[in-house]
């Protein structure tokens, strides 16, 4: 029965990232959310049922549209696979507790944030805000009033932080040296995660974001790298990995 389950949850995923990876393209192009329906987005000729299926509408159509063969960006294809595995995942490790919700809403923002900021350096503020609003709900089901009130102290604190660190990062460097979507967000993920693990998530996100870097050096002429993603994977890690972490964290405070 778990099984059946979680492979629900991981279609209902790949569906969510069909749809939140169209909403990645649309919302930084000011395309309204509901209409029009799908389209490709070079011959704009509206999509049939079929070539809309998550995942599988890629695989049979060689990545390309039916009508103008132009290619389909892989990045919508991966989106629909990481919701895929990623809502699948969530469930299978948490069920239906806190961490579910807490994850499941990530994954939905990292979903939307690949497309925007990869494609658009572009961080909605909508998703962030509906996002903020969800994991509330999920508090106020969930926590006691003292710890929804940590976690708003602690979304604070990361929004000053990060704000310090692009004040300090424009004088040193004389340049932007980080968008204000990234400090946003970072707000956002610490909500998502208290504190102490906000920092640690940012540690695995600026480390992911350097060997990604240094793999797309020679490609990436422009070195501009889009954080907001990597913010939010370096999160996700924090909750998969908090059995590890957490006790380490415990021992050294
Ligand atoms: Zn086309």
């Amino acid at each position: 029965m778990e099984a059946i389950i979680t492979i629900w949850i991981s279609i209902i995923g790949a569906i969510m990232g069909s749809f939140l990876g169209c909403m990645g393209y649309r919302i930084p192009n000011k395309i309204k959310t509901t209409y029009p329906s799908s389209f490709c987005s070079y011959c704009k000729k509206p999509l049939k049922w079929y070539m809309n299926i998550p995942i599988l509408s890629y695989i049979f159509l060689h990545g390309k549209c039916k009508y103008c063969h132009k290619k389909i960006g892989i990045i919508y294809f991966i989106v629909e696979v990481l919701g895929f595995i990623l809502f699948g995942l969530n469930y299978y490790l948490y069920k239906f507790n806190i961490n579910f919700f807490i994850s499941t809403i990530l994954t939905c923002v990292l979903i939307v944030t690949i497309v925007s900021d990869f494609e658009y350096y572009y961080i909605s503020d909508r998703v962030l805000i509906i996002s903020a609003f969800c994991l509330i709900i999920t508090y106020i089901v969930f926590l006691p009033k003292t710890d929804i009130y940590m976690r708003l102290i602690s979304a604070v604190v990361l929004f000053l932080f990060m704000m310090g660190i692009k004040i300090l990062g424009n004088n040193m460097f004389e340049t932007e040296s980080l968008g204000d979507g990234d400090i946003k967000l970072m707000a956002v993920l610490g909500l998502s995660l208290g504190l102490i693990n906000s920092f640690i998530s940012l540690f695995f996100a600026a480390l992911i974001a350097l060997i990604f870097s240094l793999i797309t050096l020679k490609k990436n002429k422009e070195h501009i790298i889009p954080f907001g993603p990597f913010l939010i994977i370096g999160a996700l890690i924090v909750i998969y990995f908090s059995p590890i972490i957490n006790p380490v964290v415990e021992k050294l405070l």
